[in-house]
């Protein structure tokens, strides 16, 4: 069943699968897209579980390796386990940009659903090695890995010229097919955090890498892409997108203006009450923008 055809009138966004695997294969297929959001904590992770029961959406949730390694992975995963008791669909946990293969392999002992290998930084033959040693590690137990190639701009990553982060097609088939892996991440030009003017996204390339490789491909950088782009990269293969900056940037704004105004009275449950609703708006905004038909 094609159940997200241009013109069809429900598309929807709450399927179950048996698997991870099974949906982003499915989501790549029928041009929908997970959207991803990087978590740090129970209170940001709460507005990202009743933003999706709002929206009635599978959704994702990302730690970022300091995220993973201050609260520790294992606890991370029983928090989820915890939030998925009021969650109304799927909420998959997912360990971001790890460099490392130790990570990655603690994660997936602790029960992660997915994680990604960023071996974007390495040599394409040592990103090959690293993230082959992730993917086996994985899928002995039934857990998703997405690999990177290119550079996603932002976060001290800079580059002299187009060449330089764009993901090299030779190289992008050569990972996908010597590691196995699930989800590619490529640069095509979008870049971590706020950009000062629009991330001029290579929509050329994108397409000749749809056209390579069928496994579901990853937009990260999801906070400064317009709506448009973020749509027309999902309708060439996006299956997921990845949302960190526009989380934790509202999450810290607000609760430094509430713990102003509060002073020397601040009590974390009051100025959390007052900081979910901002987090939790922010995050159905975008999933408006990634579940769009
Ligand atoms: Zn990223």
């Amino acid at each position: 069943m094609d159940t997200a055809t241009k013109n069809s009138e429900k598309v929807i966004y709450n399927q179950k699968y048996n698997s991870l695997k099974e949906l982003f294969d499915d989501y790549r297929k029928t041009q929908r897209c997970l959207a991803a959001f990087n978590v740090n904590d129970s209170y940001d992770l709460k507005a990202v579980v009743e933003a999706a029961n709002d929206m009635d959406t599978n959704v994702m949730v990302m730690t970022y390796p300091p995220v993973a390694q201050l609260n520790t992975p294992e606890v991370f995963r029983s928090m989820v386990d915890g939030f998925k008791k009021i969650a109304k669909n799927e909420i998959y946990l997912h360990l971001d940009h790890s460099t490392s293969v130790e990570l990655c392999k603690r994660a997936i002992d602790a029960g992660y659903d997915s994680v990604m290998f960023d071996g974007s930084q390495l040599s394409i033959f040592e990103n090959i090695k690293q993230t082959k040693e992730v993917v086996n590690y994985a899928h002995e137990r039934g857990v998703v890995v997405e690999a990177e190639i290119g550079k996603i701009m932002g976060r001290g990553v800079k580059v002299k010229s187009d060449d330089d982060f764009l993901a090299d097609v030779k190289e992008v088939r050569l990972l996908n097919y010597e590691t196995n892996v699930d989800l590619m991440a490529v640069g095509i030009g979008t870049a971590h955090g706020f950009t000062p003017t629009e991330p001029k996204i290579h929509f050329d390339r994108l397409d000749e890498i749809a056209e390579a490789i069928p496994t579901p491909l990853v937009l990260h950088g999801g906070t400064g892409i317009p709506d448009a782009d973020i749509q027309k990269g999902i309708q060439k293969g996006m299956a997921k997108i990845n949302i960190g900056t526009i989380v934790h940037t509202t999450y810290m704004k607000n609760m430094y203006e509430e713990m102003t105004r509060a002073g020397d009275g601040a009590y974390p449950p009051f100025i959390m009450e007052n900081v979910l609703p901002k987090i939790k708006s922010v995050v159905k905004d975008r999933l408006a923008a990634v579940n769009f038909w």
